[in-house]
């Protein structure tokens, strides 16, 4: 964690001065830190969406192959597909739910940050 102490965090910090608000260095690497986790967060998130969203196809593919072990009449075959289809439409908002969700989490957390700084 402690590799996020960067060079860019110090070429801002003379800016701070002519802005008027001078934080401290502690408070600035604070928040560089914060902004690095919720950075991780979001992407630990998206991991995981993605590996839900992959076990999700291949939990349908696995249905579909199965079914296809079994003779279909042509109406079976697009019923099934149908179904398949909702499925997955349904996985996807679910998805999109989660994702949302997270999102919002991580910008609470961070606004939570400023407010509380200011
Ligand atoms: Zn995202
Ligand atoms: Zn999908
Ligand atoms: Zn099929
Ligand atoms: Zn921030």
């Amino acid at each position: 964690m402690k590799r996020y102490r960067t060079s860019t965090l110090f070429a801002v910090l003379p800016f701070v001065g002519l802005l008027g608000v001078v934080p401290g260095a502690s408070a600035y690497d604070e928040h560089q830190r914060l902004h690095n986790d919720l950075k991780e967060e979001h992407s630990a998130t998206h991991e995981d969406l993605n590996t839900e969203h992959k076990a999700a196809h291949e939990g349908l593919g696995a249905i579909h192959r199965q079914a296809h072990n079994q003779p279909m009449t042509k109406w079976q075959h697009r019923r099934l597909h149908r179904g398949l289809r909702r499925a997955h439409r349904a996985e996807h908002g679910a998805l999109n739910t989660e994702h949302q969700a997270a999102h919002e989490e991580l910008n609470t957390e961070h606004r939570d940050y400023h407010d509380e700084s200011r």
